[in-house]
C-alpha cells in the first residue's frame, strides 16, 4: 500500500492551489517543495536587496540553445513564484479558449471551452480574495459571480490616468488585485498598501499568494505533509510503464535520495521543471521520457512578449501601489489590425534602487538623483502580446539533466503595434509623449530569456495523445496516475497573467482527483 494517496510535487499556483482543495477530504496528501519556506524578514520590502542583490532569485542555472549558461529568475519557496508575483489575477478571455489567428499564427483551441472553467474561475476569485469591478471591461468574459472584494481604488495620479482614457475614448478598468486591503477599514486591513508589492515578497502576509491561501489553509489539517528541501529528481513507474510507483527525491544540500509513494503523482514544478522531471524520469517503457510517446513534453514553451515600459509625467508621480488599472481595447487588434495586439496594465512602481539592479553596469556611475527623478515622474506600464505555442520553443536536458530552453520569439510585430498604441496615447495622457522607453533603458531591451515569470506550455493538455502530453483531466495519457497542474498545461497563453488560471484549473483538476478518490 502506497504511503500517501497524492503526492503534489511543487506548491506555487497549481500545486499549493490543489493541497488546499485536496486537504478537507482526509486524504493522506504528502506535498513535495524543493525549496524553503521565504523568510519573513525586513529585506522582503527592500527593492536594493530584492532587484540589486537578487536575494530570493534561486541559485540554479539553465542553458540557452546555443548552450550558453544563465540564471533563470526563479523562485524555488513554499508558494513558488507567486511569493513574488504581482498579484493581478485575471481570467483569460472567452476567445482565449477557441482558435484565435495571430499575425504570425494561430493560436490553437482549448480541448475544454470558457463555460467549463468559470465556476472554478469563481471559486478561484474567492479563494484568493480577489478584488474587482465587473463590466468595465468589454473584453471581459461572462462571470457567474461579482468579485468577491471591492476593486482596489486608484491613487490620484492613476485615477486622472483613467479619466483621461475614458476621455480619450478607452475603457480603462480596474485591475483584478489578490490583496488583502479592506480600504473601508484600514486599521485592521492586512494589506497596508505599500509600494513594495509587485516583485517582492509580502512581510505581513496580505498577498494572496500559493502560501498564504494554498499551503498554510492546507496544513491546517492533520492529513496534509510538507517537506522542503525536497526536490523530486525522478518518477519510477511500474515495468509496463503505466502508472508512478515511486517519488525519488535529493534532499536538500547532501544529496541524499529517498523514495516516497503515492496513488496518485501529481507533478506541479513550473512549466519548465516539470518538463524536466518527466524527461529526467525516461526508461525503458518510456524512453523519450516519462508519458512522452507524442514527443509533446518539453515543447510549445511560451511566457509572453512581455514589455515593462516606463513613461514620464509631466506631473510628479507620487503613487505608491500603481497596479490597480488595465485597459484590454487592443487585445483582440483594433481598426488597424485585425490580429490580437495584447493587454496593457500597470506595474508596480519603479524606485530607483531599482534601475541600477536592472542595469547595473549603465547606471553605476549616473548620481543617484537624476535616477530619483526620473522615479519620481515614472508611470510604469506592462504590456503582455501572447506569443504562439512553437514545436521548436522547448526545453530539453543537456548531458548533466540541466533545463536547456530553445526559444524564438513569435508576435514581434504586434508588440511593436501594442508599444505604440500607447505611445500615442501619451500626449493625452498628461506625459511626455517623446519618453515611452523599456525600463530595461534602466535595465534591458527585452525581457530576456531569464525572464521566466510566465512560463507556461510544456506539457499541454488535449484529446489526442499524438499531440497532447495530458488529457482533458489533466492526466498523462500514457500514465494513469500521473497529473500535471501547473501553467505546463496551457495549450496556449493568452495575452493576460497566467496564475489565476492556474489556480482555477488545480481546484477542475482537484474535483476531479476527490471522485477518483472516492
Ligand atoms: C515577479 C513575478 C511577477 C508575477 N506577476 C504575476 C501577476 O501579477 N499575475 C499572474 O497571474 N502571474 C504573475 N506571475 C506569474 C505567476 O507567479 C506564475 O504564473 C505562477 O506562479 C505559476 O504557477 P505554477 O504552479 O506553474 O509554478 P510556480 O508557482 O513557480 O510553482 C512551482 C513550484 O515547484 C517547485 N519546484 C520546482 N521544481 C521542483 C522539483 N523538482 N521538486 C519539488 N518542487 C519543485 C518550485 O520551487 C515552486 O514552488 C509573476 C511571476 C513573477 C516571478
Ligand atoms: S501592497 Fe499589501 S499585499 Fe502587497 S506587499 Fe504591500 S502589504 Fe503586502
Amino acid at each position: 500500500m502506497s504511503t500517501y494517496d497524492v503526492i503534489v510535487i511543487g506548491t506555487g499556483a497549481g500545486g499549493g492551489t490543489l493541497a488546499r482543495r485536496l486537504a478537507p477530504s482526509g486524504k493522506r496528501v504528502l506535498l513535495l517543495e524543493r525549496g524553503d519556506w521565504l523568510p519573513r524578514e525586513p529585506a522582503n520590502w527592500s527593492a536594493r536587496d530584492v532587484f540589486i542583490d537578487n536575494r530570493y532569485v534561486s541559485p540554479d542555472t539553465w542553458f540557452d540553445a546555443e548552450g550558453k549558461p544563465f540564471q533563470p529568475q526563479v523562485h524555488y519557496h513554499v508558494g513558488g513564484a507567486t511569493k513574488m508575483y504581482g498579484a493581478a489575477l485575471y481570467r483569460l478571455r472567452e476567445e482565449d479558449f477557441r482558435e484565435l489567428r495571430h499575425h504570425d499564427g494561430i493560436s490553437p483551441a482549448w480541448p475544454i471551452g470558457y463555460d467549463d472553467l468559470e465556476p472554478f474561475y469563481t471559486e478561484a476569485e474567492r479563494v484568493y480574495q480577489v478584488h474587482g469591478a465587473r463590466g468595465e471591461d468589454p473584453t471581459e468574459p461572462p462571470a457567474s459571480a461579482p468579485y468577491p472584494f471591492p476593486a482596489v481604488s486608484h491613487e490620484p495620479r492613476i485615477q486622472q490616468l483613467a479619466d483621461d482614457l475614458a476621455a480619450a475614448g478607452h475603457h480603462p478598468f480596474h485591475a483584478p488585485c489578490g490583496v488583502m486591503l479592506d480600504e473601508s477599514n484600514m486599521p485592521y486591513s492586512r494589506c497596508v498598501r505599500c509600494g513594495s508589492c509587485d516583485g517582492f515578497p509580502c512581510v505581513v502576509h496580505a498577498k494572496s499568494d500559493a502560501e498564504v491561501l494554498g499551503v498554510r489553509p492546507a496544513l491546517e489539517h492533520a492529513n496534509v505533509t510538507l517537506e522542503t528541501n525536497a526536490e523530486g529528481v525522478r518518477l519510477e513507474t511500474d515495468a509496463a510503464g503505466s502508472t508512478v510507483t515511486g517519488v525519488v527525491v535529493r534532499r536538500g544540500g547532501n544529496g541524499t535520495t529517498e523514495t516516497y509513494t503515492g496513488d496518485i503523482v501529481v507533478v506541479s514544478c513550473g512549466a519548465a521543471n516539470s518538463a524536466r522531471l518527466l524527461l529526467a524520469s525516461a526508461s525503458d517503457a518510456h524512453p523519450a521520457g516519462l508519458a512522452n510517446g507524442s514527443d509533446q513534453v518539453g515543447r510549445n514553451y511560451m511566457f509572453h512578449n512581455s514589455q515593462a515600459v516606463l513613461a514620464l509625467s509631466k506631473d510628479e508621480n507620487p503613487t505608491v501601489f500603481q497596479k490597480t488599472l488595465g485597459v484590454n481595447d487592443f487585445y483582440f487588434g483594433d481598426d488597424e489590425a485585425d490580429y490580437p495586439l495584447g493587454n496593457i496594465q500597470m506595474v508596480g512602481k519603479s524606485v530607483a534602487d531599482m534601475y541600477r539592479g536592472e542595469k547595473p553596469l549603465q547606471t553605476r556611475l549616473a548620481p543617484q538623483h537624476s535616477l530619483e527623478e526620473i522615479a519620481r515622474h515614472a508611470i510604469d506600464f506592462w504590456l503582455s502580446t501572447e506569443d504562439l505555442p512553437v514545436a521548436d520553443n522547448r526545453v530539453t536536458l543537456n548531458a548533466g539533466g540541466q533545463i536547456r530552453l530553445s526559444y524564438t520569439p513569435t508576435n514581434d510585430v504586434p508588440k511593436q503595434q501594442l508599444y505604440h498604441r500607447l505611445k500615442g496615447l501619451l500626449a493625452h495622457l498628461g506625459m511626455d509623449q517623446r519618453h515611452l522607453v523599456p525600463r530595461h533603458t534602466y535595465l534591458k531591451n527585452e525581457i530576456p530569456l531569464a525572464g521566466v515569470a510566465h512560463q507556461a506550455g510544456t506539457c499541454r493538455f488535449g484529446s489526442d495523445p499524438a499531440t497532447s502530453v495530458l488529457d482533458t483531466d489533466c492526466r498523462a495519457h500514457e500514465v494513469d496516475n500521473l497529473y500535471v497542474v501547473d501553467t505546463s498545461f496551457f495549450p496556449s497563453i493568452g495575452a493576460v497573467n497566467p496564475a489565476l488560471t492556474a489556480m482555477a484549473n488545480s481546484l477542475r483538476v482537484g474535483d476531479h482527483l476527490l471522485e477518483r478518490l472516492r
